[in-house]
C-alpha cells in the first residue's frame, strides 16, 4: 500500500500514518475486535478529506472514518483506510441562539461542544458516558444514547440536517425530505418506495422503542419509534445517515438541535430490597416525568462500600441494605415544583409497599457525588484482573419497561446456566440495561457469547424489544439485522446502502453483509493470541492471575501462566475505551493533551505493547523501536495509573521497556547524566562553580545541548557547597533535631517523632525546604531526624536516594542498589513504627510505588506503610487535635495562596493534604490549580527534543492560571514543578512547607 500513502502524502496536507505500529494502534475500538488497517489518515482539511476518499476510491481501498474510536461492537475496526477526524475537525461552524441550532464539524467532543454552549444556557442533551471523547461524528455514527434519552430523545432525534461526503466524492446536504434535491431526493424518493413496499412488514417485525438503533432508520417514513423523529412529523434524510456506522457517506458537518439547560435537578434514590422490584418498579416512576432513572445493583453498592473514596457518598444514598438502588432526576427551572415530584415519588414507591425507601437529594452536591459513583462503579468492575473480562454484546438489549423484571429475571437464569454472571446498571428508565457477563474469548468462549447471545435475543424476541439498543450493530451485532428485521427489509437495507455507496466504498462489512459475531479471526484476543516469554525486571505478579465469572475471586498472584510474568496482562488490561482521551480534571495524558496524537494516549501506548508483546511487531518485543517511539513522550505522570478506569500504569510499563530497550542499546551519556545526580551530589557540593559553569556560560549550555542533548534554553537547578548533608552537625544539636538513636528513644519515651526523608533534589539544591520543614515540625513539636549514608566505612555525609532518578532511564538494577541503602537507613523506624515522611513527591511516592515492584521483599512494605508526604502527616496530625500549638503560631495570609499539585501527588490522592495543611494558616483560602502535568516531568522537560512540548503541557492550564493571578503565592512541592514555573511564567512557586515556615510568626 505504499502507492496509497505516496499519493496521500503527495496531494494532501494530512497525517499519513502507514507504518505497522500505526495501524495496529488503529486496529481496535473497544469492542472484542482488531483489524489492522490498510493505512492511518490524519486530515488537516476538508479538500483532504476529499481527496482522501477519491484517492481510496481510486486504489479499491474501503475508507472507515474514525472519531474517538470508542464504539464496543467493533464498527471501528476495518481493513480500511482509517480517517480519523478527531484532531482537526473540532469547529463550530454556526451557532444560532435563538434558533437553539449549531452547526459543528465532526470531531468536536461532546464535553466540548457543551462547554461551547453552556454560557448561553444551551446544551446537547444526548449525554453519553463517553461524553469526554465521544465525537459528534462518531455519536451520529452510532446514533448515540445519553442516560437521560427518556427525556430528550436518542441522537436521531437531535439532528436536524447533515452534510456528508459520497463515495464519489461529491458534497451533499441531507435535511427534510421536502427540501431535498438532486441526489439527497434521489436517495429520499428510494428510501420512501421501499417504506411504502414493505410497510406492513416494518409495522409487523421494528421495535416500538424508544432505544432501537440497529439496522438503517428506514421508519423515518412511518415512524415506529416512541418519540417522534421530528417535531412536525416530516421525514428528515439526515436520520439514515444516523447510526449508520459509517456505511453510507463520510460526514462533513451536522446542524443539531440545542436544549435549554435545567436551572435545577433533584435526585431520589429509591433503596429496593430486591433486584426484580426495582425493575418493577421503573415502569410507574417513569410516569412521572423524570429525565433519568438509573440502577446501581447489590454488586456495584458493594464495589463503592469497599472502595474508601465512594463509600461515604454511597452511603449517603443507602437505607439499610438494598439489592438495588433506582437513582430517579428530575430537572427544571423550578426548584419547588421538583420537590413536588420528589414528593410524588415518595408517595409512589410508598403504595408500592415500600415506605422510608427513598433518599431525597435536592442540593447539587450530593447528585454530583452521587453520579460519579455510579460511573466509578462500572470502572471498577472493568478493572477485573484475569483473561476473563465482562464481554460488551448482549449490553444494550432494549425492552418494554413492563416486562424488564421478566427480562433481567430469565437472563439471569442464561448467564448461570453458562456459568458466568452478569452486574446490571444503567438506564433503566428506557429498559436498557448494562450487563456484561465474564467471559475467556481466549479459551473458548465465543461458543458461549454465540449461546447467550441466541438465548438473550430470543427473549428480546418474546418480549417485543430491539436487540441494539444504545451501540450499534458493527461486527458484533451485524448478523442479527436479518434476525430483528427479516430477510425483506434487510433486503431493502441492502438497497439504501446501494443508492448511498454503490462501490461498497464505506465501511464494508457492517451493516450490509456483516460477518459472524463469533468470527474468532476478528478478535483481538483470538485463541491463538500467545505473548513473548520475557523475564521482567520489574515484580508483575499481581497482574497475573485468572477469575472465576461467577465469584469474580482471583488466583493468587502469579499463577495466571503469563509468559510475561504478568506484564503481558497488565498491558491487556487496556479496553480501548479512550476514556485516556480526556481533557477535563484529571492528569491523563497530558502528552495526549497538547499533541491529539493517538500514539500520544495511553491507549496508543497500550495498543502498541500488547502488538509488541504478543509478536504482532515483529519479533523485538518489549525491547522494540516501535515501543520505544510510542513511549517517547510518556511523561510518566502516573495519570493513567489514578484516572484510567482499568488501572492502565504506563509509567511503570515505561520503566519495564527502558530497562529492556536499554539492555540491548546500551545507556546514552545523557541517560548517565540524568540518572547519577543523587550520586553526583557529594562532588557538586565540593565545587559547585564548577559543576554550575553551564548555567553561567551560554556556549557550554549549547554544547552541552549538541552533545548530550539537554536543552540550552533551560537553566539547571544551581548545585551549592551548603546542602543538607554537608552542614548538619554531626551528631545533630537543638531541641528539634535528633540523631538516629536519639530519636528511637525519644519515641520510646512517647514523645512526638517524625524521620524526615531528604531527598537529593531538596538536600542538594533546595535546602531552604529542608529547613522549612524541621521549623514547621519543630513549631508543631515534633523530634525530627534526618537519615543519612549508613553503610559501612562510608561517609555519613552522603545523601540517601529513592532510585527514581535511574528508574527514569531504565537502570532499574542501580535503582534497585540505592533503594537498598535507602531501606537499611529506614526499616529500623519503621519497625518500631517512627511515620516517615517526605518533601518531594516523586521521591516519597517512589517508595510507596516502585519500590514495591522491586523484589526488596517485606522491608519495603514496612516502609511504604509508614512513609507519606509531610502534608499527610501533618493533616492527620492536625486531625488528631494535635496541631493546635503550631495553628497559634502562624500568622495570617496577606495573600491568595494557589497550589500546583504534582502529578505523583494526585496519582495517589494526596493533594487534598496540601490544601488542608495551607489551610492551617489564618485567612488562607489556599485554592487548587485544575492542572494536568506541568511538563517538566523530572528530566523530560529538559530534553532538547521535548522542550517546545514541554511548554506546551505547562501552557494548557497551569502557566496560564499563574499568569491570571499576579499576587498569589504559588505552591507547588515537585522540584521540576517548580523550575517550569519559573522558566515559563517567571514566578517563584514555593514548597508547601516553605510558604507555612514564613507564616510562622
Ligand atoms: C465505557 C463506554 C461507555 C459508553 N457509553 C455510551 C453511552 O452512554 N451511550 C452511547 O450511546 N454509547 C456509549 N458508548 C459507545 C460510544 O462511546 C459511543 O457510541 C460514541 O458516541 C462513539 O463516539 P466516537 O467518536 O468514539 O465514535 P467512533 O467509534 O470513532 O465511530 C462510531 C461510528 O461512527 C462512524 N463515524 C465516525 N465519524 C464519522 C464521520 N465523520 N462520518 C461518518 N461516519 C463516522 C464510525 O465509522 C463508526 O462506525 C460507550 C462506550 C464505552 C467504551
Ligand atoms: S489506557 Fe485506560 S483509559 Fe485509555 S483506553 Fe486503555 S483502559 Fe481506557
Ligand atoms: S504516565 Fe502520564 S504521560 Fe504516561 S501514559 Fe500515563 S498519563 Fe500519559
Amino acid at each position: 500500500m505504499t502507492d496509497l500513502a505516496a499519493s496521500l502524502r503527495q496531494h494532501t496536507q494530512g497525517e499519513v500514518l502507514f507504518t505497522d505500529a500505526d495501524r495496529a494502534r488503529y486496529a481496535t475500538d473497544a469492542s472484542i475486535y482488531q483489524q489492522i488497517p490498510v493505512g492511518v489518515f490524519v486530515p488537516k482539511t476538508a479538500d483532504d478529506i476529499k481527496s482522501a476518499i477519491d484517492i481510496a476510491r481510486d486504489a479499491k481501498v474501503p475508507v472507515l472514518a474514525r472519531g474517538g474510536g470508542t464504539s464496543q461492537c467493533g464498527q471501528t475496526t476495518g481493513v480500511a483506510l482509517v480517517i480519523d477526524d478527531s484532531k482537526y475537525f473540532r469547529n463550530v461552524v454556526e451557532f444560532d441562539a435563538s434558533k437553539r441550532t449549531v452547526k459543528v464539524e465532526p470531531g468536536i467532543v461532546l464535553d466540548h461542544l457543551n462547554a461551547f454552549l453552556k454560557p448561553h444556557g444551551l446544551w446537547f442533551p444526548v449525554d453519553v458516558s463517553t461524553s469526554a471523547q465521544a465525537t459528534l461524528g462518531g455519536m451520529a455514527g452510532n446514533n448515540s444514547c445519553g442516560s437521560r434519552s427518556i427525556a430528550y430523545g436518542n441522537m436521531v432525534h437531535n439532528v436536524l440536517s447533515a452534510d456528508a461526503w459520497l463515495a464519489d466524492g461529491s458534497v451533499v446536504t441531507f435535511g427534510t425530505l421536502d427540501s431535498a434535491n438532486g441526489r439527497a431526493k434521489q436517495i429520499g424518493e428510494l428510501g420512501q418506495s421501499l417504506a411504502t413496499e414493505h410497510r406492513a412488514e416494518i409495522e409487523r417485525v421494528w421495535p416500538k422503542v424508544l432505544r432501537r438503533v440497529g439496522g438503517y432508520n428506514l421508519d423515518i417514513f412511518c415512524n415506529q419509534n416512541e418519540r417522534p423523529y421530528t417535531a412536525d412529523g416530516s421525514v428528515n434524510l439526515a436520520h439514515l445517515l444516523v447510526g449508520s456506522e459509517g456505511t453510507l457517506a463520510f460526514t462533513k458537518s451536522l446542524t443539531l438541535a440545542l436544549t435549554p439547560l435545567a436551572k435545577s435537578k433533584v435526585l431520589g434514590v429509591v433503596n429496593f430490597p430486591t433486584f426484580h422490584q426495582a425493575m418493577d418498579a421503573a415502569r410507574y416512576i417513569v410516569k412521572l416525568g423524570p429525565t433519568a432513572v438509573e440502577l446501581v445493583d447489590r454488586t456495584m453498592i458493594e464495589l463503592s462500600l469497599t472502595n474508601p473514596a465512594f463509600a461515604p457518598t454511597i452511603r449517603t444514598a443507602l437505607v439499610g441494605s438494598p439489592d438495588a438502588i433506582l437513582l430517579v432526576e428530575f430537572s427544571g427551572d423550578d426548584k419547588d415544583a421538583l420537590k413536588q415530584k420528589l414528593q410524588q415519588l415518595i408517595e409512589l414507591i410508598s403504595t408500592l409497599g415500600l415506605p422510608d425507601a427513598v433518599v431525597s437529594m435536592t442540593d447539587d452536591a450530593p447528585q454530583k457525588n452521587l453520579w460519579e459513583v455510579r460511573k466509578a462503579g462500572l470502572n471498577i468492575m472493568m478493572s477485573l484482573k484475569g483473561d476473563g473480562k465482562p464481554v460488551s454484546f448482549i449490553e444494550d438489549c432494549a425492552v418494554p419497561l413492563e416486562s424488564l423484571a421478566e427480562y433481567t429475571a430469565n437472563l439471569t437464569e442464561v448467564f448461570a446456566k453458562h456459568g458466568t454472571r452478569g452486574t446490571w446498571y444503567a438506564h433503566a428508565s428506557v429498559g436498557t440495561l448494562h450487563v456484561r457477563p465474564i467471559l475467556d474469548m481466549r479459551r473458548g468462549d465465543a461458543t458461549k457469547m454465540r449461546a447467550i447471545a441466541e438465548e438473550a435475543s430470543a427473549l428480546v424476541r418474546k418480549f417485543k424489544g430491539a436487540y441494539s439498543g444504545e451501540h450499534g450493530d458493527g461486527l458484533c451485532r451485524g448478523e442479527w439485522i436479518e434476525w430483528q428485521f427479516g430477510p425483506a427489509i434487510t433486503g431493502a437495507f441492502r438497497q439504501i446502502k446501494q443508492a448511498f455507496d454503490p462501490d461498497n466504498l464505506f465501511n464494508p462489512g457492517k451493516m450490509v453483509d456483516p460477518p459472524k459475531m463469533d468470527d474468532t479471526s476478528l478478535f483481538r484476543f483470538p485463541p491463538a493470541y500467545k505473548t513473548i516469554p520475557i523475564k521482567t525486571i520489574l515484580d508483575w505478579s499481581v497482574w497475573n492471575v485468572q477469575n472465576d465469572p461467577v465469584t469474580e475471586a482471583t488466583t493468587a498472584p502469579g499463577t495466571g501462566g503469563d509468559a510475561a510474568e504478568g506484564f503481558a496482562k497488565a498491558v491487556e488490561m487496556c479496553n480501548n475505551n479512550g476514556h485516556c482521551r480526556k481533557f477535563d480534571a484529571g492528569t491523563m495524558c497530558p502528552s495526549y493533551r497538547v499533541t491529539r496524537d493517538e500514539t500520544a494516549s495511553t491507549r496508543g501506548r497500550a495498543n502498541t505493547l500488547r502488538m509488541a508483546i504478543s509478536g504482532q511487531l515483529g519479533s523485538d518485543g518489549i525491547a522494540s523501536d516501535e515501543v520505544h517511539e510510542a513511549l517517547e513522550l510518556c511523561v510518566s505522570c502516573k495519570g493513567c495509573k489514578r484516572d484510567c478506569p482499568t488501572g492502565v500504569d504506563m509509567a511503570k510499563m515505561k520503566i519495564e521497556h527502558l530497562g529492556n530497550y536499554k539492555a540491548k542499546h546500551g545507556f546514552s551519556i545523557r541517560d548517565n547524566l540524568i540518572a547519577r545526580i543523587p550520586v553526583t551530589a557529594p562532588f557538586a557540593a565540593k565545587w559547585p562553580r564548577v559543576f554550575n559553569a553551564r548555567n553561567r556560560m551560554p556556549w557550554l549550555a549549547k554544547l552541552g545541548e549538541r552533545l548530550f542533548g539537554i536543552s540550552a534554553k533551560r537553566s539547571l537547578p544551581a548545585w551549592r557547597s551548603d546542602t543538607v548533608w554537608s552542614t548538619l552537625s554531626r551528631p545533630p544539636k537543638g531541641p528539634v533535631l535528633l540523631g538516629r538513636q536519639a530519636l528511637v528513644d525519644a519515641h520510646a519515651r512517647g514523645e512526638p517523632c517524625v524521620v524526615l526523608f531528604v531527598d537529593t533534589f531538596n538536600g542538594a539544591f533546595e535546602r531552604e525546604n529542608v529547613d522549612a520543614a524541621i521549623a514547621v515540625l519543630g513549631a508543631a513539636g515534633y523530634r525530627v531526624h534526618i537519615p543519612r549514608w549508613q553503610m559501612q566505612g562510608d561517609r555519613d555525609d552522603r545523601n540517601l536516594c529513592c532510585g527514581r532518578t535511574f528508574l527514569a532511564v531504565g537502570m532499574v538494577a542501580e535503582a534497585r542498589r540505592q533503594a537498598e541503602y535507602l531501606l537499611s537507613a529506614l526499616v529500623p523506624f519503621a519497625e518500631v513504627g517512627i511515620d516517615i515522611v517526605g518533601l518531594e513527591p516523586s521521591c516519597l511516592f517512589t517508595l510507596k510505588d516502585e519500590m514495591l515492584a522491586m523484589h526488596l521483599g517485606e522491608e519495603a512494605q514496612a516502609v511504604a506503610d509508614h512513609a507519606m508526604m509531610i502534608e499527610t502527616f501533618l493533616e492527620r496530625e492536625a486531625k488528631a487535635g494535635k496541631l493546635a500549638g503550631l495553628r497559634a503560631k502562624l500568622k495570617p495570609a496577606a495573600a491568595p495562596i494557589l497550589v500546583h499539585g504534582h502529578c505523583h501527588q494526585k496519582a495517589f490522592a494526596e493533594i487534598s493534604p496540601t490544601l488542608a495543611v495551607l489551610g492551617l494558616i489564618p485567612d488562607a483560602k489556599p485554592s487548587l490549580i485544575e492542572s494536568s502535568c506541568c511538563g517538566m516531568a523530572g528530566a523530560f522537560g529538559y530534553d532538547a527534543r521535548h522542550f517546545d512540548i514541554s511548554m506546551q503541557m505547562a501552557e494548557l492550564s497551569l502557566l496560564p492560571a499563574i499568569r491570571n493571578a499576579p499576587d498569589a503565592i504559588i505552591v507547588a512541592d515537585g522540584t521540576s514543578c517548580r523550575h517550569q514555573i519559573h522558566d515559563g511564567a517567571q514566578r517563584v512557586a514555593k514548597h508547601a512547607m516553605t510558604v507555612l515556615a514564613e507564616h510562622l510568626a
